[in-house]
């Protein structure tokens, strides 16, 4: 069995329902598991920053997928939930990102793990870190706990715990 990580988020209305239907799909996976979930964090845009805020959330998985099947099925849920991708980091349905793959460092055209940026972004490191605080990303050998404590306050700030109000993200996906 492979241990994976995976990183989702969603900034286009219903959020919560795109990382849910996101989640039920990994689940259909062949031979994958979901381990552990971390909470929904609500998050300031980054790159792009004149959207709407994100939901963002990670997932630690048990597959015997490989690194590339398993960006081919998340590409497909990508599909299926209808993602648009008419900006390289603007709106979005549903993005899924492979963070970690075991302890291995993949560099092909398509696919690199450790996820590139992951080690810089807020949103990534503050939910993974719930989830396994001891996690080591082999690229800069350092723990998601020590690289979190590197991220600006100012960027921590920007990721919150996201509970869902009345009336919010609370429309049908079809009417989306
Ligand atoms: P994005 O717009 O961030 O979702 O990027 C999607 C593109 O990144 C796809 O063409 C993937 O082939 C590529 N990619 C490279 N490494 C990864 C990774 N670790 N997880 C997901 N997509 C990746």
């Amino acid at each position: 069995m492979n241990k994976a990580y995976i990183a989702l988020g969603s900034n286009i209305n219903p959020r919560n329902e795109f990382l849910e239907q996101a989640i039920n799909e990994i689940e259909q996976i062949k031979t994958t598991s979901i381990v552990k979930l971390s909470s929904i964090y609500e998050t300031d845009p980054v790159g792009f920053e004149d959207q709407e805020r994100f939901l963002n959330q990670v997932i630690e998985i048990e597959t015997n997928c490989s690194a590339i099947e398993l960006l081919e099925e998340c590409q497909m849920i990508e599909r299926k939930l209808g993602r648009k991708r008419e900006l390289r980091w603007g709106p979005r349905t549903i993005d899924l990102d492979i963070l970690l793959y075991n302890q291995e460092n993949i560099m092909m055209d398509q696919l690199v793990i450790p996820h590139p940026r992951m080690h810089v972004r807020a949103f990534v490191l503050v939910p993974l870190v719930e989830v396994n605080p001891n996690l080591v990303i082999p690229t800069i050998n350092k723990t998601v706990t020590e690289q979190l404590s590197l991220i600006t306050n100012e960027e921590k700030r920007g990721v919150v715990k996201w509970i869902k109000k009345d009336g919010e993200d609370g429309s049908k996906l079809t009417e989306s």
